[in-house]
Order: structure tokens, then sequence, then C-alpha cells
């Protein structure tokens, strides 16, 4: 499940993944790559079974209800629809593959490795029905993830975020708007605190000393203002300066994503419980799966002052028509 196919929207026409990329490239509405990259990427997701990335954990930007509808239903995708949440993703592939690996710093580390004999013989690593590899950070919330870089010595977490140049004001005064550090990115980068502390530091807080994120503009023609680092850095004159994201204890974590990771996997395990039972019967198990779904709150309405739903969630047409609300 989640993306079956590509939706063209010449054609109007369903495109299966393999003819996706030629199908966009020949007519003329995305390179063909771009198409490739950003199945690839779709992939990536689907991967993810029950359990919950570090990226979906934080309350404040997640919809339960999205959550649910991408693991479970089938859905169509029209690239040009998707680009929009796939361009900082495939900056920031493109900028990591651009060059050799930076001595001291290792960078895209998957957590946990299945492939690595420390993280199975660690007591939170955990597979899933399916194969899947997680960490149990806490009591019965499992994920999975990768990290943009770590140190060598497994203290200083890095991470990229991607965002388009802000709003400039007009006149004289033609300040970006700058993005500070968000919430859910302090949430995001805790968690991976967390993991790493699991894996290289038997679970023992306080072992990670600095959380490292980049932020790039993208399209932005002020170089100076380009790449902003919130980390520990040193100025010209050899003063040192601290604008690394905030460590949260474990105690202060866990109250931050407990709620919404224990009741997002509880829905889930409700979708996975229908499609049994309908299977189990030789029912179609899609209309099992929907009447779970739409028990599930609309978390994104009131999200990014009314705008998730129509701009940042790919499956808002399928949420919407369950709702019998008007579609985008
Ligand atoms: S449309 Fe809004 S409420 Fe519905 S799944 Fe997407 S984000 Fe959630």
């Amino acid at each position: 499940m989640p993306v079956k196919a590509l939706l063209c929207p010449k054609t109007e026409k369903e495109i299966p993944f393999q003819e996706a990329p030629m199908h966009f490239e020949r007519m003329g509405i995305m390179q063909a790559e771009t198409v490739q990259a950003m199945i690839d990427n779709e992939n990536q997701h689907r991967r993810m079974g029950t359990s919950l990335s570090p990226s979906i954990m934080d309350p404040s930007t997640n919809c339960r209800r999205e959550i649910a509808i991408k693991k479970f239903l089938d859905y169509l995708l029209n690239p040009l629809d998707m680009w929009e949440a796939n361009e900082g993703t495939i900056w920031h592939a493109s900028s990591r593959a651009a060059g050799a690996k930076v001595p001291g710093w290792d960078r895209e580390i998957l957590i946990p490795d299945p492939d690595v004999a420390s993280h199975v013989e660690n007591p939170a690593f955990k597979w899933d029905e399916r194969g899947v590899a997680h960490l149990e950070i806490f009591p019965g919330i499992l994920c999975n993830g990768m990290i943009d870089g770590l140190s060598d010595d497994h203290r200083i977490i890095k991470d990229l975020k991607t965002k388009r140049y802000p709003y400039l004001r007009s006149g004289k005064d033609a300040t970006p708007r700058e993005y500070g550090i968000s919430e859910d990115w302090v949430t995001q980068l805790n968690v991976y605190r967390r993991m790493v502390e699991i894996v290289y530091f038997g679970g023992e807080e306080g072992n990670v000393e600095e959380l490292r994120l980049w932020r790039q503009y993208r399209g932005s023609r002020r170089k100076d203002l380009t790449h902003k680092c919130f980390g520990r850095t040193v100025d010209a004159d050899g003063v040192e300066h601290d604008e690394s994201v905030p460590i949260l204890t474990n105690e202060e974590l866990e109250f931050r994503i407990r709620e919404h990771c224990n009741t997002t996997t509880a829905w889930l395990n409700r979708c996975l419980v229908a499609k049994a039972n309908a299977e189990r019967t030789g029912e179609d198990p899609v209309p099992h799966i929907i009447k779970v779904i739409e028990e599930i709150p609309m978390d994104g309405l009131p999200m990014f002052r009314g705008q998730k739903c129509h701009q940042w969630c790919s499956v808002n047409k399928i949420c919407y028509s369950m709702a019998n609300l008007a579609t985008f």
C-alpha cells in the first residue's frame, strides 16, 4: 500500500511506477529522474510498518488520520502535487551525495541497523511482524530513522532542514524573515538523541552533547543568509556561541510524544486488525479499514493556521471525501 501508482495530470490516467518516469518525461511534465526520486522516497515510507519515524512523533505538526491513510490505503499521487513536499527531500539527498564523507563524521546512519550486530543485540531492538527492525525508545514506542550526521564519538548529532526562502519585506528594510528552531524539530532531534544514547551508550542520558541543526533556504539570492547553523560556533574573534537545539531530558521528551504515539499506534493496530479479520473471511479489507480511519480525529484541520490540509497533506482528497467535505 500507500501510493500504488502516479496520476498523470494530462491524461488523468493511473500510471504504474515502472512506467511513470518515462511517461512524465515524454509528456513534458517532469524529468524522469525527478519522478524516480519521488517514487523511491515514497517507497521508503512504505517500509515503515506500524512504527513511527522521529519526524512524525510531534503532535503539533502531525495528523494521526494522515498517518493511518498513508500506511493503510492505496492512493494515487499527482507528482506535481507531490513536488512541494519532495523538493526539500531531494535537495537534501543531492547535497549529501555531492561530496565525499567528511573526516570525523558519519552520514546517513540508519538506527536501528539490522546489519549491525550491536544494534541487534540491544534489548531495545525489536522486529515487527513484517520483519522491519525498530528501536523501542520508551515502553511501547517503536521507531526507526535515518540520522543525517553523527560525529565519530557519537556525541554530536547533525540534521539538515531546507525551507523555502521566506517572505521579504519590501523597501529598504528587505530583511528576510528568519525561521528559528521549531518545536517539532526539537522533538525530532531529541528522538534521535534518545536513539543514539540507547544504541551507543547503553541508554544512559547525557552522553549526546550537541544537537546541531543546519537550516538552508532554497532559492535564496542572499548568500549571507542561505546557510544558518543552530549549533555551537565560533566567530571571527574566537568567541564561542551556542545556538544549538535544546536537549530535553528523557522525561520531557516522553511527556511530549507519549500520548500522540500511543494513540497513533493504537489506531494503526486497529487498522491492522480490521485488515486481518477481513482477509481471514475473504472480504475486501478496504471498507473495514476506512471505517476505522473515519473515527480518527482530523488533527490537521487547525495546523499551520489552517494550511496543513490543503497545502501539506498528500491524502487530503481521500480524507475529505470520507468526511463528506468539499475536496480541493
Ligand atoms: S486532510 Fe487534514 S485532517 Fe485530513 S488527513 Fe490530511 S492533514 Fe489530516
